[in-house]
């Protein structure tokens, strides 16, 4: 099937790209991108131009930041095109769920993609977890922003979510492993002086559940999430590359190189049998936690 990535920024390029190159599924058919081309792609500047002249590109993938993605999806869906959503799959709960009704309105599909739930070993935690009892789960996600976002300025402002554009990513693990849902009772948002959106934040949920998100860290990251049960302890480290029984590695690898392989894997299957998938409950915590969140002020931050 032929597949145009809009928006040529660091993760089009870091994983989009060579996902699709990699795929026997698709061709990359076309990008459009205010400033970049992707060698040897016919590259467009202007998306509707791009949905006028391509009408055999069946699948657009929206690579940009969470607010200007609903303009482009429902201009891709009215035009009849499927749609593939980077995460966070918007910049708000009630925009997602525009989409949804309008690919299902028109028979399209609309495949809102969590990335880190490809991770290689988050299927063996599910099912691992699956006739257990959770006693107590807790999340450490630290990373560095400028590693990961270096100069992008929009995580800051309103809509880019601040820490919990990765947080939502562990936050997309937990809801697909955990047997049952949990919902949010407390959380602290640390803001910088001079931004608009947290930094850090800690979240307390119902069952024993919390998380700890920090973008100031330096050196190693960390990406775990640790669950304390009636039958032992699990552990998925790695952003849920490795997971852990009782202390032991039983499945991983040190890598993300699987997950947008596997992305690109389930949009094709979605497209071929028509269906959509539009899991919003990561984002629903998020949510949540800007509802719900007291703020604390902290030191401003420059990239
Ligand atoms: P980015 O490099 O800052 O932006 C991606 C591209 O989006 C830009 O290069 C630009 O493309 C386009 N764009 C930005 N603002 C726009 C606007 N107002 N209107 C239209 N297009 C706009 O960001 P990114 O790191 O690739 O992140 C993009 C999405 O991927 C986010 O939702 C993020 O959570 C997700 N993601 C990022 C990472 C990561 O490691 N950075 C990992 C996983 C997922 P053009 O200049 O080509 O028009």
């Amino acid at each position: 099937m032929k597949i145009a990535i809009v928006g040529i920024g660091k993760i089009a390029r870091d994983q989009h790209v060579p996902a699709i190159a990699a795929s026997k599924d698709w061709e990359l058919a076309a990008t459009v991108s205010r400033s970049a081309t992707i060698e040897g792609v016919d590259a467009y500047t202007d998306f509707a131009q791009m949905l006028a002249d391509r009408t055999d590109i069946e699948v657009i993938s929206l690579c940009m930041p969470p607010v200007p993605r609903y303009d482009f999806a429902a201009k891709a869906l009215l035009a009849g095109r499927h749609v593939m959503l980077e995460k966070p799959p918007g910049a708000t709960l009630a925009e997602v769920h525009a989409l949804r009704d309008l690919a299902n309105a028109r028979g399209l599909t609309l495949y809102a993609s969590w990335h880190s739930r490809m991770a290689i070993a988050v299927s063996a935690a599910k099912a691992w977890l699956s006739d257990k009892s959770i006693v107590s789960a807790h999340i450490t996600w630290k990373e560095d922003v400028r590693k990961w976002h270096p100069g992008q300025d929009w995580v800051f402002e309103p809509g880019g979510m601040g820490v919990f554009d990765p947080g939502i990513n562990a936050l997309s693990i937990l809801t697909e492993i955990l047997p049952n849902p949990i919902h949010l009772k407390e959380a602290i948002l640390e803001v910088p002086i001079n931004r608009h959106t947290p930094i850090a934040a800690k979240l307390m949920f119902s069952d024993n559940v919390s998380a700890e998100f920090d973008w100031r860290q330096v050196g190693p990251q960390t990406w775990d999430i640790e669950v304390q049960t009636n039958a032992g302890s699990m552990a998925l480290r790695m952003g849920g590359n490795r997971l852990e029984l009782g202390g032991s590695s039983v499945v991983g690898q040190n890598s993300i190189t699987g997950e947008y392989p596997s992305l690109y894997e389930r949009m094709a299957e979605l497209v071929r049998s028509g269906r959509s998938e539009v899991d919003l409950s990561p984002m629903v915590h998020v949510a949540d936690a800007m509802t719900l969140g007291r703020h604390v002020v902290v030191d401003r931050f420059d990239f």
